[in-house]
């Protein structure tokens, strides 16, 4: 988006339209029949790659679309808004693939990129422990030196998508070998490295994505695993979290604009007392300020990713989380109003709007709590005390 120019850019515009003609090819009827059978949307990922849309932000040199993350998260947006919000777009082109083009090795950049960005690859991310929760300065999973290589070991929990994925790329810490402090590092772990195991995490979401909890027992591996400068994680992480929340805003949009349309279709629709539903306030005002919070959710959003795509990592924090967070709120409402205004059908399977009632949730859980946000905003935008 140009700077104080409220339109998207003719080659977004473009993206956007043929990412919903493919959306609209499968669609939601397709990405719940796959979820409940236990299968994944191989077709669609499959479809997507080939398209270029899930490397639309990676490099071109390396199989990408040479774009930015605002057209990423246009792709997941899109999709979503067409009933198939996937999931592993959040974690795989957007932290693991912009983690490893903005730090990685040549080497690393080669073995990776070209099959994230045509979706023939998978990479998924795990930051969150059992213990640590959402104070990641807490996590314990450590990585040693074994003369050159490195030995790691530790515990992970609600890691999504580790049974379709190639690798893993591990937040651990390594210790200063001056201080003897930990500091966090990137790793990436092959899902079939000796010593890692994953069991998989019962559920109440409807989603042909899976979470897992990880056991690192004394996994080895080369040196080459490192993803960056030691010296420097912390701002490659951050480099990866960025994305992480737009994508995580753009995953909620879609999935408020999916149920504020089939809630405004069925409005004009529904007949009971001889007007179509949407004629009472009661139902059509709910729809309206979902309407409104959703623009301005989406404003945010476009803001988070052009000021990401333009090198500000740090004025893009500000708006990552803001947008995050209404983006997430916005969705939580429009399925709940989708839900009301099909009364009954609300939650028949045929119309489509049960499946996302735990879904929509997990935008407030993850991948930063609502809480962490409101604390981000209380500290850093309003100069509060650290309230933690
Ligand atoms: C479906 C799903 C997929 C996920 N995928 C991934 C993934 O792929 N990779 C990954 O690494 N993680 C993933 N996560 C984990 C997710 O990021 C965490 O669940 C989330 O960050 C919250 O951490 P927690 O569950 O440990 O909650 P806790 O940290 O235990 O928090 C519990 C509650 O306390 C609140 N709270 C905690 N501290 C404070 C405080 N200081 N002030 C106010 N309130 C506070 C929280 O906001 C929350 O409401 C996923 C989670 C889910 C549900």
């Amino acid at each position: 988006m140009n700077a104080m120019n409220f339109t998207e850019p003719e080659e977004r515009v473009a993206l956007r339209a043929a990412v919903a003609e493919l959306g609209k090819k499968y669609g939601h009827e397709y990405y719940s029949k796959q979820a409940r059978a236990g299968l994944k949307t191989e077709e669609l990922w499959a479809e997507a790659g080939r398209l270029g849309y899930l490397g639309v932000n990676l490099p071109e040199e390396y199989g990408g679309g040479g774009a930015g993350i605002a057209d990423l998260a246009a792709v997941l947006e899109e999709l979503a808004a067409a009933g198939c919000p996937l999931l592993l777009m959040v974690v795989s082109p957007a932290i693991c693939g912009t983690v490893i083009s903005r730090f990685g090795t040549d080497e690393q950049k080669k073995r990776w990129l070209p099959g994230i960005a045509d979706g023939s690859r998978r990479m998924v991310f795990a930051i969150t422990e059992p213990d640590a929760g959402s104070n990641s300065h807490k996590i314990t999973t450590t990585a040693k030196r074994d003369g050159g290589d490195w030995v790691l070991s530790g515990r992970k929990v609600y890691i999504s998508g580790v049974d379709e994925a190639d690798a893993v790329l591990v937040v651990g810490r390594t210790e200063d070998s001056k201080t003897g402090k930990l500091k966090p590092a990137l790793f990436i772990v092959p899902t079939d490295a000796p010593g890692f195991e994953y069991k998989q995490i019962d559920m109440d979401i409807v989603s042909p994505e899976k979470q897992f909890g990880l056991f690192l027992d004394d996994v080895h591996l080369p040196a080459d695993a490192l993803v960056g400068e030691e010296d420097a994680a912390i701002a490659q992480l951050f480099a990866g979290l960025n994305p992480e929340r737009i994508m995580g805003a753009s995953f909620s949009l879609g999935i408020a604009r999916y149920a504020l349309a089939k809630g405004v279709a069925y409005a004009n629709e529904r007949k009971v007392w001889g007007a179509p539903i949407g004629t009472h306030q009661g139902l059509a005002h709910p729809l309206a300020e979902i309407k409104i919070e959703l623009e301005l959710a989406k404003l945010m959003t476009q803001k988070a990713a052009s000021l990401y795509d333009s090198g500000d990592d740090f004025g893009a924090g500000e708006s990552a989380n803001m947008a995050k967070y209404a983006a997430a709120e916005v969705a939580i409402r429009a399925v709940d109003q989708a839900v009301q205004t099909h009364g009954g059908n609300g939650l028949a399977s045929e119309y489509g709007l049960g499946t996302l009632v735990t879904a929509v949730r997990l935008g407030r859980i993850a991948p930063v709590s609502r809480e962490m946000v409101l604390n981000f905003v209380g500290q850093h935008s309003l100069g509060l005390p650290r309230s933690y």
